[in-house]
């Protein structure tokens, strides 16, 4: 390799990839859209497994770092019903190996272990162009560009590297997340963070559910998930937060107040997230000198895994790529076969989780306090 390992998106899946490529000793550089490391909030709750993040965070060398990270009681779980009553608690002991840590801080540590001036920011990538020989000009929207002997798209959903590989893109997968905070929720809204608790809740119904996590600070962080097409969302005008938030808490009317005072009692503008997915088992072909990491590679419906096997993308990768520094394309050619298994099985297995399909008839309370009564004996 003449050139850095080119990692295009500093999301959790390319810094995990650049620190352990620089503690493997290969020189990376990272080039990141965002003009800074502060530029957008990085919100949310991520439980982090132990047999993949973890995994990739022990490559990295940082668990220590890890661990002190973790928000104590953060993997509780609570299945609620939709009069606000608890019917099932799932302690820490039984999901001990899924860990909670606020994203946020989760990225400031990978960013913090990297040697000063790895990430460049304000670097938004508009396409790349194979050169020939597995070499690539990666072109910036600023008019800039570099060469890179090997690429790597870490870029998320909208992967300006994706299309070296491959024609897919990602599709609309009829859900919808509106998404809330509510601030010193004990003094300010009590009866949302009594039902929420110390971890996390999900109210779950055929079609929609709402979920929520306790974040540091008393912050209740919840979302309103609603199956329904784009132009449903499209046709209300979420600038005027107390209506949007009013019309969506309706598609929940008879819910209990404490649960629908988390859609409409936000303390910031709530923000719609559409779910798109790619094609689940999406594979491509060797293409000499490029591979994809995370979201860019198999973006799927929130599951919770996807940072998770971002993170062991990252770690994987930074692994052969540094074992096999004469043999690129080996390398790259084993990592992406490891990673299309991987996710396939990641599909396969994220029923299991405390996660259903919204749309499934089974998405009431009575089917997953089954679900996880079976789990958890
Ligand atoms: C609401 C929600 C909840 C979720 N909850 C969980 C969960 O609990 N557990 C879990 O494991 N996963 C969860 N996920 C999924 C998880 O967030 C993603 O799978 C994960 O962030 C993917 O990491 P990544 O590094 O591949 O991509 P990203 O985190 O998307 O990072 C991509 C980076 O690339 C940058 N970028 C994008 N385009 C360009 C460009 N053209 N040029 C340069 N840079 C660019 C972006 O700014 C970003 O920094 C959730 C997702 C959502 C939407």
């Amino acid at each position: 390799m003449d050139t850095p390992v080119t990692v295009i998106g500093a999301g959790l899946g390319g810094l995990t990839l650049a620190r352990v490529l620089q503690v493997r000793g290969v020189p990376v550089v990272v080039y990141e859209a965002e003009s800074s490391p502060t530029a957008r909030a990085q919100g949310g709750m991520l439980d982090i497994h132990d047999d993949n993040g973890q995994v990739a965070l022990a490559a990295a060398g940082l668990l220590d770092e890890f661990r002190g990270i973790v928000v104590p009681g953060g993997e509780t779980v609570r299945l609620v019903g939709q009069d606000g009553v608890v019917l099932h608690e799932m302690a820490g002991e039984a999901v001990s190996g899924r860990p909670e840590v606020q994203r946020g801080e989760l990225r400031r540590l990978l960013l913090d272990s990297l040697a000063e001036g790895t990430v460049r920011w304000g670097c938004r990538v508009a396409g790349a162009t194979p050169l020939g020989g597995g070499r690539h000009e990666v072109r910036f929207a600023d008019g800039r560009s570099v060469v890179a002997d090997v690429l790597v798209g870490a870029d998320g959903a909208w992967s300006r590297v994706r299309p070296l590989v491959s024609d897919a893109v990602p599709g609309y997968v009829g859900t919808t997340f509106v998404e809330t905070y509510l601030f010193d929720a004990d003094t300010r809204h009590p009866a949302s963070a009594r039902v929420v608790g110390g971890g996390s809740m999900v109210a779950p119904s055929p079609g929609k559910e709402i979920f929520a996590h306790r974040e540091k600070g008393g912050t209740l962080h919840a979302y309103a998930a609603l199956s329904r097409p784009q132009e449903w969302f499209a046709a209300i005008d979420f600038s005027d937060a107390a209506a949007s938030t009013a019309r969506v808490a309706r598609e929940f009317a008879g819910w209990a107040p404490e649960l629908l005072a988390l859609i409409t009692d936000g303390d910031v503008p709530p923000v719609l997230r559409p779910h798109h997915a790619l094609p689940a088992g999406l594979r491509w072909g060797r293409v000499p000198g490029v591979t994809l990491v995370g979201d860019a590679a198999h973006l799927a419906a929130p599951n919770g895994e996807g940072a998770n096997l971002a993170m062991l993308d990252g770690a994987e990768l930074a692994g052969v790529l540094a074992d096999h520094p004469e043999d690129v394309e080996g390398a790259l050619g084993a990592f992406e076969r490891a990673m299309f298994e991987r996710c396939e099985e990641a599909v396969t297995f994220a029923g299991a989780e405390m996660v259903q399909d919204i749309d499934s008839e089974d998405n009431t309370p009575q089917a997953m306090l089954e679900l996880l009564t079976q789990q958890t004996g």
